[in-house]
């Protein structure tokens, strides 16, 4: 099987792929290979479109794709990041739901 390193165009982050699933990748998204946690974005952002706008497969790629590299874009490129955050977030807000009455530090 035929390994390649594909590098996600919306976050950098770079994988490992076989030459097939690249391909396909990028098949389904204009020519752009993106990442897991990106086509996972993307494609939900799709269904969204299409079920709110009614748009045409192609149109309604294009934009949440563009979305999509400017929201990666704002989190520095970093998936991992988002991720981190999002766990921080999760936290903080039960820590804060917890210690109503004690001094957080
Ligand atoms: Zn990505």
């Amino acid at each position: 099987m035929e390994i390649e390193s594909a590098k996600c165009e919306c976050c950098g982050l770079r994988e490992d792929c076989t030459g097939e699933y690249i391909a396909g990748v990028k098949a389904e998204f204009g020519g752009r290979w993106l990442c897991g946690l990106c086509s996972e974005a993307v494609r939900d952002e799709v269904a969204k479109a299409r079920r709110k706008k009614k748009k045409s497969g192609s149109e309604g790629l294009e934009e949440a794709v563009r979305d999509h590299m400017s929201y990666c874009g704002k989190f520095g490129n970093n998936p991992a990041f988002r991720v981190a955050d999002g766990m921080r977030q999760m936290l903080r807000r039960r820590a804060s739901d917890i210690s109503t009455s004690s001094a957080a530090s």
